[in-house]
């Protein structure tokens, strides 16, 4: 039985963000994972915006966490070498109801210590981004962009090279509590450690139960997205609002990602299943009738392919209200930490979440420093955002730059390659996908899905029927159609 001192469950944002900041520590620290890869749950469905915290109620954990996460992102994504834009947003309004809720929610932000709000009219809109709808709008100027794919990968990468060890298809089915540590039970054998850690997401209320805490009621929340080819990029230079409702919540806005294509969605309904990630013709329907209002060149041509992701919320079964996000330790359930309802902004919130979840175990276990910590992380070189003179030098000094493999996204074999051999061991074709964004362009890998397959048999000496898309059972081929080839 592998023992550690603690065990994260759940390697989505939080639980990678739990990792890296425990790793500052010397501790012998693990996370367990159902999934093959991070970034399997929620931590990949959503908007990847960096929120400034102007709806959320001040004094909350939300608010709270919502504003110091965004103020200290610049230097988090240096760190970590991770793309990211200070965009600002400009969240629009059309009418006296619009205006009243975007003066509510400047005055909420300013109480949150939101930085630089103004009310803007039409023509100081159009200057910001002639394609947003809108006849006026608060600008934010403190709001960003990132992909939260390659941002909990640096998490957890990070994490990996100061020492955490990461377990996937990982499956925790039951938690025990032995004399003074946890005997953890999983698909892929059993764990002990002192600390437990409860990041699970949408599982979280069933792990907290597992833990001797409430099974917490929570609502899923769904919302289905577009994205729009980088054609549809170039028009919009930054995130498109419509007024919150009267609770602060948006409907459908338009983002611009960080590598160029623009996000259109989520809307928002409530749905039962867990993993429902279907996305429907009626609600793609009203995506196109809404994003309209907010991005002028919402066109069918665009549209490149559809996802969805549900805000995991905690609620009161009593009155219906929406709860804060939970963070506690009960003596009584001792050294656990439960986070349960880190719905959106956990993006945001993720790294504050950590340090306060770290600072529990820390000031319970007195932990000395790691010596070793390095907080900063190198990402893979990427072949599209070099300079003429630098890919000529890249190729110079390694040929594999020099082989575009997926023609849409312009990634090198020298990418691929370096995604193959990720810090975390992660060889599905959605691994190599998010770490370098091949196969996401206008074809969608109907180019390179085969040669980035074949390149993962070559370099890890698998056989073609052991190579998976993302999840556990989902192979790329199932055996041969002709003995004789
Ligand atoms: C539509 C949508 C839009 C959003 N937009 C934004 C945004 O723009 N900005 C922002 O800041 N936030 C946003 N969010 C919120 C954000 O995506 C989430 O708050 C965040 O990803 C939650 O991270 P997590 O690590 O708690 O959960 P997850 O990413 O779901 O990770 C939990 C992990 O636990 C694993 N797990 C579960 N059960 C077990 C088990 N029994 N054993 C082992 N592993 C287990 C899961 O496989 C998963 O990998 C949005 C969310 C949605 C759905």
């Amino acid at each position: 039985m592998a023992e550690f001192d603690v065990i994260i469950i759940g390697a989505g944002v939080v639980g990678s963000a739990v990792a890296r900041e425990l790793s500052r520590y010397a501790v012998h620290a693990a996370v367990l994972e159902k999934e093959l890869d991070v970034a399997c749950g929620n931590s990949s469905r959503n908007t990847g915006m960096l929120h400034a915290g102007f709806t959320y109620k001040p004094g909350t954990l939300k608010a709270e966490c919502a504003v110091e996460g965004n103020q200290e992102f610049d230097q988090v994504a240096k760190e970590l070498e991770i793309p990211f834009r200070r965009t600002g947003k400009v969240v629009v309004g059309f009418n006296d109801h619009d205006m009243e809720n975007l003066l509510k929610f400047k005055a909420v932000g300013e109480k949150n210590g939101v930085r630089g709000m103004q009310i803007i009219d039409k023509t100081e809109l159009n200057r910001l981004d002639s394609s947003a709808g809108g006849e006026f709008a608060m600008y934010v100027p403190d709001s960003g962009i990132l992909d939260p794919m390659q941002y909990t990968i640096a998490l957890a990468e990070n994490a990996c090279q100061n020492g955490v060890e990461f377990f996937f298809d990982s499956k925790v089915t039951a938690i025990e509590r032995t004399k003074d540590e946890y005997l953890v039970k999983t698909t892929k054998g059993e764990f002990s450690a002192k600390w437990v850690v409860n990041c699970a997401g949408m599982y979280a209320p069933e792990i907290s139960e597992m833990l001797g805490y409430p099974n917490y009621p929570t609502k899923g929340f769904k919302g289905e997205y577009f994205i729009l080819d980088k054609k549809a990029g170039k028009h919009l230079n930054i995130p498109v609002y419509p007024a919150p409702n009267d609770k602060g919540g948006f409907s459908t806005h338009a983002t611009p990602t960080i590598d160029g294509n623009v996000l259109v969605g989520p809307d928002s309904y409530v749905t039962e299943g867990r993993e429902d990630y279907a996305v429907t013709k009626e609600h793609l329907d009203g995506l196109i009738e809404d994003g309209q209002k907010m991005f002028k060149h919402m066109k069918r041509e665009y549209f490149i392919r559809n996802f969805a992701g549900i805000r995991w919320k905690r609620y009161d079964p009593e009155t219906g209200e929406i709860l804060d996000f939970l963070l506690e330790a009960d003596e009584e359930k001792p050294n656990t930490v439960n986070l349960v309802g880190i719905e959106s902004p956990g993006i945001t919130c993720a790294l504050p979440l950590a340090r306060r979840a770290v600072k529990i175990v820390a000031e319970r276990e007195h932990l000395a420093a790691n010596p070793d910590f390095n907080p900063c992380r190198k990402g893979i070189r990427k072949y599209i955002e070099m300079s003429t003179e630098e890919k000529k030098q890249a190729i110079a000094e390694n040929p594999d730059y020099g082989e575009v493999v997926c023609r849409c996204e312009n990634v090198s074999r020298a990418e691929i390659l370096q995604a193959i051999h990720n810090p975390l061991g992660v060889h599905t074709v959605t691994g190599i996908k998010n770490r370098t964004r091949a196969t996401m362009g206008r074809c969608q890998g109907g180019y390179c899905e085969t040669r980035i397959t074949k390149m993962i048999e070559e370099e890890l000496g698998i056989k073609p029927e052991e190579v998976r898309y993302s999840k556990n059972g989902g192979y790329m081929f199932t055996g041969k159609v002709r003995e004789d080839v």
